[in-house]
């Protein structure tokens, strides 16, 4: 019964099988009930003809044979023609009544897929059963599911840039109309603030640029055996002369034997680079930032730990989500980002089949963010 019930083919199987039997039913009842009533009107006829016919004498006995037996055949196939137009009528109705019950979910899911071309998302179908179309319901709803958050994240980002994008120009324009109306001085220093206005416009771009192609995948790794020490430098160098300028210690606390990893040199720098520059970003002048490592089983965890602001609980697991930012004054007055920089260095370590976290104790109590890595084979 369960076979029948997960197989469409076996349902269809059945469902002709089953129209045959009824016609062949129907026809053999009607056969039983007809024939006797048929026949014994074609021998009444017959007897009242028989009389006409005994007047003839010779030949009699002959022609009455013949008589009895076109009787017969004509009742015979008087009674089939009931029986055959009985179990057609009979056939057509439970072939009509089986062919909806299985056609019916086949019509809700086009009517459903025309309203979701139509831009309504939320459909959904009803899954009754196991069978293939059941099953086919169910991939449809997934499906349908998917196109629904894909764009909702579509509005979303649509949403997201236009609010990003939007306060830089405002800025911009205000400074442009105070220039033009004689309110602000046109002095370098006004000059300066456009610019850096514009540069932060030009730096949302890029880093909305590079989103889209990590999100996308729109790259490939390249990867290597690498040592997590030549890593740690290269950052290092990179970033000492903002460490400098804020007196911020940069150091690095790496084991002697820490294994290489499996991993694109230029993405993980991209990755490691973006941390440090958040450390020492979100650290206040004169403090640490120092970048660990540690052997983890057959991974190997990189940290950045700063003595910075520090990150309260409830915002740790959302880091990582685009333009998500723990204060957004606190993160634009810091010269700050558009908080996109995570959400790459996400994607990127998840490619390398990594993970990436943040820990903090909270406001004013230091943040470590480290991320994971397989140990080269
Ligand atoms: P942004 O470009 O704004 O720095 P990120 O994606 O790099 O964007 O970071 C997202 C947010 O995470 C930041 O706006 C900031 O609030 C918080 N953050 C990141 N790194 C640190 C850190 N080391 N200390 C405190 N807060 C941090």
């Amino acid at each position: 019964m369960k076979y029948i019930r997960e197989r469409l083919g076996a349902k269809l199987f059945l469902s002709n099988l089953l129209v045959i039997l009824i016609g062949v039913i129907i026809l053999a009842i009607t056969i039983q009930i007809t024939i006797p009533a048929a026949f014994n009107r074609h021998l009444g006829m017959m007897a009242a003809n028989g009389m006409g016919m005994g007047m003839m004498g010779q030949g009699q006995g002959q022609g009455f044979g013949r008589t009895l037996f076109e009787n017969f055949r004509a009742s015979m196939f008087q009674s089939l023609g009931y029986a055959v137009m009985a179990s057609v009528l009979a056939a057509l109705l439970v072939s009509w009544f089986l062919s909806r019950r299985i056609v019916a979910p086949v019509q809700t899911l086009t009517d459903a897929s025309q309203r979701i071309a139509d831009g309504h998302y939320a459909e959904r179908v009803k899954v009754d059963g196991t069978d293939e179309i059941a099953q086919l319901a169910a991939r449809f709803n997934q499906m349908a599911t998917q196109l629904e958050q894909v764009e909702s994240m579509r509005r979303q980002l649509i949403g997201d840039v236009t609010h990003e994008l939007r306060t830089p120009l405002t800025s911009i324009k205000g400074y442009m109309e105070g220039l033009v109306d004689g309110v602000l001085p046109a002095t370098p220093d006004t000059f300066n603030q456009i610019h850096h206005e514009a540069d932060r416009l030009s730096r949302l771009v890029d880093d909305l640029q590079e989103l889209s192609r990590v999100e996308a995948k729109a790259y490939s790794l390249d990867l290597r055996s690498i040592v997590v020490s030549n890593l740690v430098q290269t950052t290092v160098k990179r970033l000492s002369p903002q460490a400098t300028a804020k007196r911020i210690t940069l150091r690095s606390s790496l084991p002697a034997d820490l294994p290489p990893v499996q991993a694109d040199e230029d993405r993980i720098t991209q990755v490691l680079v973006n941390l440090v520059a958040n450390a020492i970003q979100y650290t206040p002048d004169g403090g640490d930032v120092t970048i660990l490592a540690t052997r983890q089983a057959d991974e190997v965890h990189i940290s950045v730990k700063d003595t910075g602001i520090g990150i309260p609980p409830e915002h740790l697991a959302n880091l990582f989500t685009r333009f998500y930012r723990v204060d957004k004054s606190r993160s634009r007055n810091a010269g700050g980002g558009s908080g996109i920089g995570l959400t790459i260095a996400r994607h990127l370590v998840e490619a390398h089949g990594g993970r990436i976290w943040a820990e903090s104790k909270g406001d004013g109590q230091g943040s470590i963010f480290t991320f994971s890595l397989k140990i080269a084979k």
